[in-house]
């Protein structure tokens, strides 16, 4: 079980289409909302596939919302 708090910053094993692999958490339920730093793409993921693909969670960073 991986622990994600809204405007934490987590990277993904793969990075996005974009080259960035840093994502902001937007929402936490049963579905993750994230977006990505590099190009601001929004994702929802399902919990389960969000917790396969996160690598490590960075915490909160000086991210502008
Ligand atoms: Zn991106």
């Amino acid at each position: 079980m991986v622990e994600v708090h809204v405007g934490d910053v987590v990277r993904m094993r793969k990075p996005h289409a974009c080259g960035g692999s840093e994502w902001v958490v937007t929402r936490v339920g049963a579905d993750i909302g994230i977006r990505c730093l590099t190009c601001g793409r929004r994702v929802m993921l399902p919990r389960s596939r969000f917790e396969k693909r996160v690598k490590t969670v960075l915490g909160q960073g000086d991210v502008v919302k």
